[in-house]
């Protein structure tokens, strides 16, 4: 017997759209102590077997399950998804930001310019090298795609090479967005960003965190919520969008694991779709 999988259907800006049943997970696998990617100076995420007397929580060892202690930083170890409380003195827990389950999201494929060779800026300047993702690059990505209602943009860096999965930034500083960027994105709104960089802003901005900022729409240096304070916005860094998934318009879900914290882990699910 064959079982047929539901056709689920959504109506917007009134046209009839098919989702798509296959998932695209957007996630970096985080392989504990093994290659992943690194920001910030962070220790790699890392695995401790329990053991407690004579209990040993590793099956090759002679356990009778496996059990593991795990520890990692969400910021800096993966794919992770954070709420403002990433920079208010509150704590504030992503868990409590993220109030849907759907979302319209467009996934767009942009190339990152050099500081120099745009406009647009950040706070601190950035340096003249310093690759920036532009509002320009993301204005013309999403009107090449011709779909006006979406409230999350899942932002792909090119290149879109998969040693982003293992990347050191450290080593090899990554692209940020800027202040335009992120203005313009609220400006349209974008809640929910998902994107390859490990951060939206500089690594090292003396502390600013302009973009995320802009994006939680929280004043300069602000580190409590106004009414203003955009609370249910997330911001997810790290994620990695494969090739095979194209440019277009797709359904989001961002499965966050249920930390009462800033930051967690998370994996960012898209769904086609489909005009019917
Ligand atoms: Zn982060």
């Amino acid at each position: 017997m064959t079982v047929r999988t539901p056709a689920l259907t959504l109506e917007l800006d009134g046209r009839i759209w098919r989702v798509g049943s296959e998932q695209y997970d957007l996630s970096i696998p985080l392989a504990f102590d093994e290659p992943q990617p690194t920001f910030f100076g962070a220790t790699r995420a890392h695995e401790d077997v329990v053991r407690a007397g004579a209990f040993v929580g590793d099956v090759r060892e002679g356990g009778s399950c496996n059990c593991s202690t795990y520890t990692l930083t969400p910021h800096c170890n993966g794919t992770h998804t954070e709420c403002v409380g990433h920079v208010t003195r509150d704590r504030m827990s992503v868990r409590d930001a993220c109030t849907a389950a759907l979302h319209v999201a467009l996934l767009v494929s942009v190339a990152p310019v050099a500081a120099r060779e745009t406009d647009e800026s950040s706070d601190p300047e950035p340096a003249p090298s310093d690759m920036l993702v532009t509002r320009a690059a993301l204005q013309a990505a999403t009107n090449a795609l011709a779909f006006p209602s979406f409230n999350a943009l899942v932002v792909r860096t090119i290149p879109n090479v998969e040693t982003k999965c293992t990347r050191d930034y450290d080593r090899q500083p990554a692209a940020f967005f800027s202040a335009e960027a992120i203005r313009w994105m609220v400006a349209r709104g974008v809640e929910h960003l998902v994107t390859d960089l490990p951060s939206l802003d500089r690594a090292n901005d003396r502390g600013r965190l302009t973009a995320h900022r802009l994006f939680w729409n929280l004043p300069p240096g602000a580190q409590t919520p106004t009414d203003d304070t955009r609370k249910n916005a997330t911001v997810t860094e790290l994620a990695f969008v494969p090739d095979t998934v194209r440019d277009g318009a797709y359904l989001l879900n961002v499965q966050v694991a249920p930390f009462a914290a800033d930051a967690a882990p998370s994996r960012p699910i898209l769904l086609s779709l489909q005009v019917v």
